[in-house]
Formats: structure tokens, sequence, C-alpha cells
């Protein structure tokens, strides 16, 4: 479904990010995959993936908060590959704490990862994107984003903060046949929620219509969707993963 596209999913290394990695693998794209500390895991897994699959797989240390570090990077994948077909905004952190203990730092430092970020790699990946006149950029959100959660106020705000841009950008470009779409998983088993011990866990999978987690395969699904041509009408939407836990 991807055969012949050029794919970049920041914060590839693990998690969810991994999963979209390995789907659009499977699914013949070339991919540029990006990570901050994972170094050998994100190798091993480019190794894996480009042997298995044939395609041309790279993982690039790049801190997605930081402008010219992101510029450098999609200058350098145009270089490389020619172009760039989707972009998922997928990188994100949480520094959880009630607003009363929470300190500029927490504040600065979550909405920089998360949301500064899908304004760098958006910014400069629209040049490639509008000369090809085509593209897809998937931004991964949250539905803490749409619902909020105590103790995440940071990190709802910046979850917010990428439905209104990823709205904006889908009115901006969506002449140039250019689509953006944000993905909001609910409960998803990555290292972001191995902090909740099994208890926790459980009470939430009680919380949940389909009384379970989700996976990062679950969430990836849904990158293919958005980011193939099963998704060439949709854009502007927020296409929630949770098991119905927004309904
Ligand atoms: P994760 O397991 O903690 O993985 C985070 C990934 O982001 C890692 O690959 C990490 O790289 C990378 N990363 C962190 N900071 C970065 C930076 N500044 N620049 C580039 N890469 C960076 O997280 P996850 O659970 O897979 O979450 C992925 C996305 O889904 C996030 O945006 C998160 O907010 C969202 N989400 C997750 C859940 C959930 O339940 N897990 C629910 C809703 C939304 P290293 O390996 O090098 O550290």
């Amino acid at each position: 479904m991807l055969q012949g596209k050029v794919v970049l999913v920041t914060g590839g290394s693990r998690g969810i990010g991994e999963s979209i990695v390995r789907k659009f693998a499977q699914h013949g794209a070339d991919i540029v995959f990006t990570y901050l500390s994972s170094a050998e895991k994100a190798e091993a897994l480019a190794t894996e993936l480009s042997e298995t699959h044939h395609i041309k797989v790279k993982a690039v240390r790049s801190n997605a908060s930081k402008y010219d570090e992101s510029e450098q990077l999609i200058n350098d994948i145009v270089s490389e590959f020619g172009k760039l077909d989707v972009l998922v905004n997928n990188a994100g952190i949480t520094k959880d704490t009630l607003m009363l203990r929470m300190s500029e730092e927490q504040w600065d430092q979550v909405i920089e990862v998360n949301l500064k970020s899908v304004f760098n790699l958006t910014k400069h990946a629209l040049k490639p994107m509008m000369k090809n006149r085509s593209g897809s950029i998937i931004n991964m959100g949250s539905v803490v984003g749409v619902f909020g959660n105590a103790g995440q106020a940071n990190y709802a705000a910046s979850k917010a903060g990428i439905i209104g841009f990823s709205k904006s950008i889908a009115k901006e470009v969506g002449s140039r046949n250019i689509r953006c779409n944000v993905i909001a998983p609910g409960f998803i088993e990555t290292d972001m929620t191995h902090v909740l011990t099994e208890e926790q866990k459980k009470a939430y999978a009680e919380s949940i219509p389909l009384k379970k987690l989700g996976s990062g395969e679950d969430v990836a699904n849904a990158c293919l969707y958005l980011g193939s041509d099963l998704g060439q009408y949709v854009t502007g939407q927020v296409l929630s993963v949770c098991g119905g836990l927004n309904c």
C-alpha cells in the first residue's frame, strides 16, 4: 500500500513509533525514523527491517523539538530520497504532575517536544510536499487533548494544540492535495504507560468499552489508513483509537 512512498516517523525507536515503522515497512515504504537516545535499538530496527523487507530504512538521531535539526533532517531526506510523501509526528513525552506542583521547566519541555516539534517538522516538510502536490501529515494527539486529565495539564495542552494546528494546516494546504490529520490514542501499552501498576491498568481497562488497553499496532493501522490512498479524501480529522473511551 505504500510502495514507492517515502515516509518520516519521529520517535520511531520504541513504542507506538516503532509499531508504525514496522507497519509501513510491511507495506513497502522507504522509511526514515528518528530517535533521541535509543541509538542501538534504532540501528538494530533499521537493519532488521531493511533486510527483511528489501526497502531503505534509516535511523537518524534528531531532536524534534529543535527547529534547525528538523530543517536539516527534512533537507537530508529530500537530497537522499528526492521527496517526502508521509510525515508522522509521533515523538512525545510526559512530565505529569498536578498544576500546583508543575514547574516552568516541566511545562516548557512538554510543549517543546510534543507541540513545537509538530510545527518544526511540518513547516519544513510542506515545501517538498507542495512541490510534489501530494502529501499526508499525521500528528499524534491523545484523547487527553480532547477531554483533559488531572495531572497532565501540560500534556493535554500540547495535544489540544496539535488538533487546532492540524485543522488549520488541513485548510491551508488542502488545495495542494496535502492532507493533515490527528490520531488520538487512548491507553496504549508502551514504555509511556509502563509507569502504571497492574492494578491501575486493570482499572483503566474496566473504564474502556472494549475492556482492554490498545497496542502500538492498533495505532499503526490507523496511520496506514491515513498515510495511504485509503484515506485520500480524509483531512482535518481527529481519529480516536481508544477502544471507545471517548464515547
Ligand atoms: P514512548 O514509548 O515513550 O516512545 C517515545 C518515542 O519518542 C521514542 O522513540 C523516543 O526516542 C522519541 N522521542 C522522545 N523525545 C524525542 C525528541 N525530542 N525528538 C525525537 N524523538 C523523541 O512513547 P509512546 O507511548 O510510543 O508515545 C508515542 C506518541 O503517542 C506520543 O506522542 C504520545 O504522546 C502519544 N500517545 C501515547 C499514548 C500511550 O498510551 N502510550 C496515548 C496517547 C498518545 P528514544 O527511544 O531515543 O528516547
